[in-house]
């Protein structure tokens, strides 16, 4: 490709929209230009690089036994209500109507249509196992799309869904997909690596995402550099907090005193009260779908919501509003408590770490007043105990007690096993081996293809713009004659080298556009070719031709030896990011 031939509009400057490096890269190297918030145009650099990714895809998923297949994206909304995600989902789906006013649903994932395919052709376990996958655009109304291509409303992805005869079969394709995954990612360049995850609104058991550490990245993830133990927050456990819980009676009975004014934690710990946070209930009350519930944390703890929404089994949970907290237990939120005047209706919810506590200072009730001397078994009505709490760095991982870390990441990928939740909803059973009818056990897999083009960009770029590894880059090889006047000596070397290589299956540009070495130099760094190789006059003429990898110092070669010279180089890159 000639450089003038394509359309590669790099920008000086980053657009003031542009938050995050990766996405003022994505914009200043001409690789995407956004038609409005959420959705992004690919140009040819661009879309170069999402081709690759797609194919390094479609390789490692052919290779783990998916078949490839291409589903609609108007969908319509009579399956969503079959699977009952018309409703838990309707947050992000985007609703279309046609002529006729009748609704459609555009897909933001593809469960419900893939399971509609089985419930009709999978009829015996001798077609099981299948693993379905498709690369395909998903739309999804998020509230705050962001950071480009990393949180849009319109996006590609790769999903994939197996279907399995029993949960050992499930497992294993889990397993499959589990270890496609690490090829993926490794192959693209990028450092990935897998955690616990949450199962949140989809269902299922078992779950993990691939993330890629950045700072920017939307999630926490909690691991232990002794065990290896890595889980995204919202899931994270620990051996508990680092101080612990007071286990020692202050009294026989709770006493209620005046605390006039105080509606935090923080004022309580205060003068003259003195009441450290971990001798502190925390009673928050949410709506859990419909119904109203309380949650006991300790003081100096944080609910972690997804573990709340886990454990009620809801689809939804929120803080329920001032005026709710009022209607139902007489008090606002600084005053709240579970010792007296909790209706029976309303459930009690409990972390573990206040199991058997003692002596503890809660809300009464009552604006102005808490209790002293609460025992939790003795004084609370707690319907159920369970982990509730946000993991904190420094509190002992589970398995090797050693301190636990966070860092930022961003989640490129997500493997789920589904069970039998949606194939029991959509009837995609099958004739088993003994002659009974079983729901077909199912697992789904994602990546975000446009994503994880944008997390490449994020993990492999420096002050001059992007690094592409090889394997992605839109072009291998740059070439780059600083004289593009016919005839000159750097264009016709550039000419030999670029048909050599072309014929070699090497992917070259050749930048033949009239401009200073210095402008084609800053250009060809920022959309970040993996190696640039210099014709000028001055080195053509000592025989030499300058080679400069983007990652690594300029080295001069031989004319002769410059296009072998180059062809090594790339095949080296290559065969480094092969799995
Ligand atoms: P997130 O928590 O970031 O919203 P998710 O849990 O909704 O992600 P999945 O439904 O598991 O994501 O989708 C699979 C993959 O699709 C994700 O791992 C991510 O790479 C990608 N993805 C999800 N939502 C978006 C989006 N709005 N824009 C771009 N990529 C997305
Ligand atoms: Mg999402």
């Amino acid at each position: 490709m000639r450089w003038s031939q394509t359309f590669i509009p790099t920008l000086k400057e980053s657009p003031s929209d542009a938050e995050i490096v990766s996405h003022k890269l994505l914009l200043r190297a001409g690789l995407v230009r956004k038609l409005t918030g959420g959705l992004y145009t690919f140009l040819p650099m661009g879309l170069r690089v999402l081709r690759k990714i797609e194919e390094i895809v479609r390789q490692e998923m052919n290779r783990g036994g998916g078949i490839e297949v291409l589903m609609p994206a108007l969908q319509p909304p009579e399956i969503w209500q079959q699977s009952g995600r018309y409703e838990t989902a309707r947050d992000v789906l985007f609703k279309v109507r046609d002529s006729a006013q009748r609704e459609w649903v555009l897909g933001p994932t593809h469960e419900e249509v893939i399971t509609h395919l089985a419930a009709a052709e999978i009829n015996s376990y001798r077609q099981l196992p299948k693993n379905f996958y498709q690369i395909q655009t998903k739309f999804r109304d998020e509230i705050r799309p962001r950071f480009g291509l990393m949180r849009a409303k319109e996006f590609i992805m790769k999903d994939a869904y197996s279907f399995d005869a029993t949960d050992e079969g499930a497992m294993a394709s889990y397993r499959r997909m589990y270890d496609a995954y690490g090829r993926i990612f490794a192959r693209c360049g990028l450092k990935a690596f897998a955690v616990e995850a949450d199962t949140g609104v989809i269902g299922g058991s078992h779950s993990h995402e691939f993330m890629v550490p950045a700072e920017t990245g939307e999630n926490d993830v909690v691991y232990c550099e002794v065990s290896g133990y890595a889980a995204n927050i919202e899931k994270a456990t620990s051996r508990g907090p680092s101080i612990p819980t007071p286990m020692v009676s202050t009294g026989p009975a709770p006493e209620k005193f005046a605390t006039p004014g105080v509606v935090t934690i923080d004022a309580l710990t205060a003068a003259p009260y003195g009441v450290e946070a971990h001798r502190q209930i925390k009673t928050l009350v949410y709506v859990a779908d419909s119904s109203v519930i309380l949650v006991l944390l300790r003081g100096d703890d944080q609910l972690n919501e997804a573990k709340l929404t886990a454990r009620t089994g809801a689809v939804q949970v929120r803080p329920a509003t001032p005026d709710e907290c009022l209607s139902n237990l007489g008090a606002r939120p600084g005053s709240l408590g579970a010792v007296t005047g909790v209706p029976v209706s309303v459930k009690i919810y409990a972390d573990e770490t206040l199991r058997g506590a003692v002596g503890m200072v809660t809300g009464a009730n009552e604006d102005g007043f808490h209790y002293r001397n609460v025992g939790m078994e003795r004084d609370v009505r707690v319907g159920q105990w369970a982990d509730f709490r946000t993991v904190r760095v420094g509190e002992l991982s589970v398995g090797a007690g050693a301190p636990l870390k966070i860092r930022r990441a961003i989640e490129v990928g997500h493997v789920f096993k589904l069970g039998t939740k949606y194939s029991e909803k959509m009837n995609a059973n099958y004739l088993a081996e003994d002659g009974q009818r079983r729901p077909c056990v199912m697992g789904c897999y994602g990546i975000g293809i446009t994503r994880t083009l944008q997390a490449v960009i994020e993990q492999c770029h420096d002050d001059f713009g992007i690094s592409w590894p090889v394997s992605v880059a839109p072009y291998q090889v740059c070439l780059t004659p600083l004289s593009i006047l016919p005839g000159s000596q750097p264009l016709a070397q550039a000419e030999k080298l670029y048909a050599e290589l072309s014929a070699a299956g090497v992917e070259v540009i050749l930048d033949d556009r009239d401009e200073r070495p210095g402008v084609k130099f800053k250009d060809s760094e920022l959309v970040g070719f993996p190696l640039r190789v210099n014709l000028g006059e001055k080195s053509l003429a000592k025989g030499e031709i300058e080679i400069k990898p983007r990652n690594a110092p300029m080295f001069s070669v031989p004319i002769d030896e410059a296009g072998a010279r180059v062809l090594a180089w790339v095949r080296e890159q290559a065969a480094a990011l092969a799995v």
